[in-house]
């Protein structure tokens, strides 16, 4: 016998729960796409966009998935021959550092471990030691690790270092879930896609960016007219926008999404959840780990965690386990280790991640932990007491009162 049955809940950081609402938005036929309902709706997309990133810039949406979106700020902000600095706390800063180099970009890393933050100290000695650094590429949040970067101490370390490099910031799996102020935190150029914190079906990306980013680079040469977000940004006709046929049942997706972070909970308020159920993951991390240390956090300082996933060991092969457990005998999906592989544990069997991304609330979070602590149980994994009080601590501390 399984207690499988019923709603299921994918806690994985990406794609992420799709509302049925959102679901439901899709559910249509075919519109017109050179007149009528969809193009008078898209027109509204494009301020809660802005609003949404925090910026009066502009921005450029793309049919692509995050790896698209990277091709995309590589493609309009560097010329063959570039050199682009690095910051990687994670798997996807990797990624994003291979996606540059395959266009013929030089690169240089600089690599903080995947368990703490980029150090803004070693960024300004990078930077003063070569003036020719184009952009400086970071992740806001590495989904694989769960590492947050601060961002306005990246912008602080380049003026301090007068350096004139672009920054531009990975948010795919931090917007909407985690506070960002583009605008205001001073960041030239950043990236989302549609199947995390937006709660979509992946397939649509964005790209936002200023007037400094554009002027600096109206002569990159990486540029295809394709990838081109010159007139993706400011069309002349609708189908510009998205250079060729428009993601119809997309749109009407996304339109819901932003319609529900935006004019219904309000982003403060979902900044707040996101963290809120984040502080109760991480609560009963530290109950479990309690005289067992094999169970741990991946990152140790909670002001260098991501709000929208939670990387987390346990004694290989216990994650594994216990994420199957946790799946087969409950509907709870958790993330498998990403990037952990270890030479004793080449396959991150130690390894695991919970998400707390987009649409959940406090019963989906508390829900997962209860079943992971019937599944320590039930496996038998040495590990401490009390991790639902502390998890369920949070919430009652946090949450609104009548
Ligand atoms: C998910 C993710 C990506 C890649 O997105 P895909 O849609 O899988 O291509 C890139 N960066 C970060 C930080 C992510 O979380």
């Amino acid at each position: 016998m399984t207690l499988s049955q019923g709603r299921s809940y994918l806690a994985i950081p990406g794609p992420s729960v799709l509302p049925d609402r959102i679901l439901a938005a899709m559910q249509r036929p075919s519109p017109n796409i050179y007149a009528g309902a969809l193009v008078d709706m898209v027109a509204g997309l494009w301020p809660d966009l802005r609003a949404l990133a925090g910026t009066a810039g502009h921005v450029a949406s793309y049919i692509c998935n995050g790896h698209g979106a990277w091709e995309a700020v590589n493609s309009n902000i560097f010329s063959r021959g570039d050199k682009a600095l690095v910051l990687v706390t994670g798997v996807f800063g990797h990624g994003w550092a291979n996606t540059v180099r395959g266009l013929g970009i030089e690169v240089q890393l600089l690599e903080f471990g995947g368990a703490v933050a980029v150090d803004p100290a070693q960024v300004e000695q990078a930077l003063r030691a070569d003036p020719s650094i184009k952009a400086v590429l970071m992740t806001h949040v590495d989904t694989a690790s769960s590492v947050k970067s601060d961002v306005q101490a990246v912008r602080a370390a380049m003026d301090a270092a007068g350096h004139s490099a672009l920054l531009a910031v990975d948010c795919v799996a931090s917007l909407g879930c985690d506070e960002f102020l583009m605008d205001a935190w001073g960041v030239d150029v950043m990236l989302g896609a549609s199947q995390k914190g937006l709660m979509c079906p992946p397939g649509m990306a964005f790209v936002w960016f200023n007037d400094k980013a554009r002027a600096r680079c109206l002569g990159s040469n990486l540029r295809t007219p394709y990838w081109d977000w010159t007139q993706r940004a400011n069309p002349e006709e609708f189908w510009h926008y998205w250079f060729g046929t428009a993601p119809t049942a997309h749109l009407y997706a996304l339109r819901e999404s932003l319609t529900m972070i935006l004019h219904e909970e309000g982003l403060p308020q979902v900044w707040a959840r996101h963290a809120t159920l984040a502080h109760s993951i991480w609560a009963a991390f530290d109950a479990w780990g309690q005289g067992h240390p094999a169970i741990h956090l991946n990152v140790p300082n909670p002001a260098h965690r991501g709000h929208s996933v939670t990387a987390a060991h346990l004694a290989a092969p216990d994650a594994t386990r216990l994420r199957q457990w946790c799946e087969v005998n409950a509907g709870v999906t958790l993330g498998i280790g990403l990037g952990m592989a270890t030479a004793e544990d080449p396959h991150a069997t130690g390894a695991l991640r919970v998400a707390s991304m987009g649409h959940v609330n406090a019963h989906m979070t508390l829900g997962a932990l209860a079943v992971m602590q019937a599944g320590l149980s039930a496996l038998r994994i040495p590990h401490g007491l009390g991790a639902l009080e502390a998890a369920t601590g949070v919430i009652a501390a946090h949450a609104w009162q009548p």
